[in-house]
């Protein structure tokens, strides 16, 4: 039996390279896991049948040399990253019968370091949400609890790791949707520097915030993910020149900052314990700990919920009914839209092209988007600030515990108060890493978060696997 709860990256490649096991026996023990608990979390969507067949490859690598650390791994993958052949449905009906023509950059990346993709993973609907509820295929259970939300809107991949159905996995974060997860998950989620890694082949949300995210057990293999997928990619016009990732002036300091003017109300009491204690420890540890003024962060909410939706409501104006999956018939070409797109979307992705159409009409486009992204820019210029004088800001990852399915799903606002403490990092920019920090009384996990500036991931793995040892 493989010790699939304790199993790293770099565990299982030297198991694999001593032959203590191959990748084909490796694949098969979480295929076993999933037949076991998928039925009832629902984490996947669907289990590749090529898993199999693509671990034998990876087999070849160990036996002629060429294996690298992702060999072999067992990946889950969140369902709107395209592997071609496969389908992608960004967990929208709209998108049920949608096959990827062609690989996203970083699918390409996996297959040639030989990963194991396994499977795509329940979200929430074109990554709309924090809890995996808006899917079109049913919710996903919580492993630590069923009777609790796994987070959002990359939940199902949080879910697959959490419940050993993967080794790591893929998620995609357009404002904390690998971090929260993780959090409710007790997992590393890890939310790269915006252009780290590359946006082609993932189906956009909102297009200046996006980047696909690793979640592991450990904070090594969100790094080793990171380091294998962060390449310069020429098809995307966002993706960074490697000349901007230089590691140069990166800093290994220890000075944290902490904005407590951010969550002095509006968080749960066992959590801001948890976040006070996490740091002293730190202190204890030899960090600095001060206290910094983010004066604009505290309008990061409202920004994301203008940015987003405007981006949102462009983005999806593409699922027309003609050009990608569901097509309705209708007597002319507009209603062959209106029947696909209403058919087609649930209620919150239809909430927020509402939104996004508001924002960027003629007469409010100046009130709201415009003026939305000037602060934007005020958000980004005071968190880089920030980071002259601090090496990492820290805070809880996020306000609440994970809640009840079913929960907040009518009150739309509630949910979008679990991304108040994710908005600044995917508004500036900056990576972010989010790391278990205990378990509350009644067993569940409690999470904090570093952000770091541009291009400095190192600082935020150094402060991780430094964490990870204080427990
Ligand atoms: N909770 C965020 C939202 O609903 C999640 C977005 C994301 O990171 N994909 O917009």
């Amino acid at each position: 039996m493989i010790d699939l709860k304790n199993l790293t990256i770099e565990k299982a490649h030297a198991a694999l390279e001593k032959g203590e096991y191959t990748c084909r026996e490796l694949t098969e023990a979480y295929l076993e896991v999933i037949k076991e608990k998928n039925k009832e979390l629902n984490a996947y969507l669907e289990v590749f049948d090529d898993a199999l067949a693509e671990a034998d490859k990876a087999q070849k690598k160990f036996e002629n040399g060429t294996a690298t650390l992702l060999t072999g791994i067992p990946f889950a993958i969140k369902d709107n990253i395209l592997f071609e052949g496969h389908i992608a449905s960004a967990g929208s009906k709209i998108l049920e019968n949608y096959t990827a023509t062609y690989d996203a950059f970083v699918i390409k990346k996996l297959k040639e370091e030989g990963a194991v993709i396994l499977g795509r993973t329940n979200m929430d609907e074109f990554a709309m949400g924090s809890s995996t509820q808006t899917s079109a295929y049913g919710v996903t259970r919580n492993p630590i609890d069923t009777s609790l939300v796994p987070g959002g809107s990359s939940g199902g991949s949080a879910a697959a790791v959490a419940a050993d159905m993967a080794l790591v996995a893929l998620g995609t974060e357009t404002c904390g949707s690998v971090r929260e997860p993780s959090a409710f998950c007790g997992l590393v989620g890890l939310k790269p520097t915006y252009g780290a890694l590359s946006r082609n082949g993932i189906i956009a949300m909102g297009n200046s915030l996006d980047q696909v995210s690793p979640f592991g057990k450990t904070v090594r293999d969100t790094e080793i993910i990171f380091n294998t997928l962060s390449k310069y990619d020429k098809e995307d016009s966002t993706s960074a020149v490697e000349a901007l990732r230089s590691k140069e002036n990166k800093s290994m300091g220890k000075k944290i900052g902490i904005p407590w003017h951010l969550f002095e109300e509006g968080v749960d009491p066992v959590i801001m314990a948890n976040f006070k204690e996490s740091m002293e420890k730190l202190e204890n540890a030899g960090y600095e700990i001060v206290d910094i003024k983010l004066p604009h962060s505290k309008y990061s909410l409202a920004v994301y919920y203008i940015i987003m939706p405007a981006e949102v409501s462009t983005n999806l104006s593409r699922f027309d009914g003609i050009r990608y999956g569901l097509s309705e018939p209708g007597a002319n070409l507009m209603e062959v839209y209106k029947k696909s797109r209403g058919k087609g979307f649930g209620a919150e992705a239809r909430r927020r092209i509402l939104l996004g159409t508001y924002v960027l009409s003629h007469g409010y486009y100046d009130a709201y988007y415009n003026k939305a992204v000037k602060v934007r820019e005020k958000i980004k210029q005071e968190v880089l600030q920030a980071f002259e004088d601090v090496d990492l800001i820290a805070t809880p990852t996020v306000p609440i515990l994970p809640f009840k399915l079913g929960e907040k799903l009518n009150d739309p606002v509630a949910m979008y108060l679990c991304d108040i403490f994710s908005a600044p990092a995917n508004l500036a920019g900056v990576p972010s890493i989010a790391l278990p920090s205990g378990k509350t009384d009644k067993n569940l996990p409690l999470s904090i978060q570093f952000m770091a500036t541009h291009w400095d991931e190192d600082a935020l793995f150094d402060v991780g696997k430094k964490f990870e040892t204080l427990k």
